[in-house]
């Protein structure tokens, strides 16, 4: 008779490691929260969602920016003092090479991360509406970057705007406030402001031509 093998079992090693990613579940969601500043609840996986109802607080500073000159950067820049978070750097720096090699040239990145009190200076030097209020904008994120080109036609009327309105989403960006959708988002057209998000849920943006807000069920 052959004796069948036992099967080696230890059901209370089982129950250490549930426990285990029971307490590291709640421990990563109590260090976002905390991380952020903000309530977990503005998240929809991990995009944080900035606007006028959802702000960051004056001493939220993102993680691991980079200042993009000193970066290999397949776009031109309005200064050498213009921050991302690395990984907005990577997907951005794709997208441009990508574009370059699509004989797509002359971008010119005029912004990107902006602090608290950075924005408090531009709130307090702007017309009533034409900018956000401190921890109401997105370039507190360090995810969102301000684009251009040199022209005298407006942005919008370029083919690099047409490419990156084609292409964007490859590389997880989306155009965070289009045309006619300000009701929504709060912020009249910005034809040069990208936002970081993530290939998968900007891909389904794209598709489904929702903004960020009705992304996240917020309209
Ligand atoms: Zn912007």
């Amino acid at each position: 008779m052959v004796k069948k093998k036992k099967k080696y079992r230890n059901p209370t090693g089982q129950y250490i490691i549930i426990a285990a990613v029971a307490v590291a579940l709640l421990a990563g969601t109590f260090a976002l929260g905390w991380h952020f500043g903000v309530k977990s609840t503005e998240y929809h996986g991990n995009i944080l969602l900035v606007n006028e109802s959802h702000r960051l607080d004056a001493n939220y500073v993102p993680d691991e920016l980079v200042n993009l000159y000193q970066q290999r950067h397949s776009f031109r820049m309005a200064s050498s003092e213009i921050f991302l978070t690395r990984p907005t750097y990577e997907a951005m720096e794709a997208m441009f090479h990508a574009a370059e090699e699509a004989d797509m040239n002359g971008y010119i990145v005029t912004s990107g991360y902006r602090s608290y009190q950075r924005q408090q200076e531009v709130y307090a030097a702007s017309e009533p509406g034409k900018a956000q209020q401190p921890g109401a904008s997105e370039h507190q994120t360090g995810l969102a970057f301000d684009v251009t080109v040199e022209t005298s036609e407006g942005f919008e009327s370029t083919p690099q705007y047409s490419w990156l309105m084609q292409h964007a989403h490859e590389y997880g960006f989306i155009q965070r406030y289009p045309a006619n959708k300000s009701d929504i988002t709060g912020i009249s057209y910005e034809p040069w402001h990208y936002r970081y998000v993530g290939v998968e849920a900007a891909t389904r943006m794209y598709k489904t031509g929702q903004t960020l807000e009705e992304y996240m069920g917020e309209k």
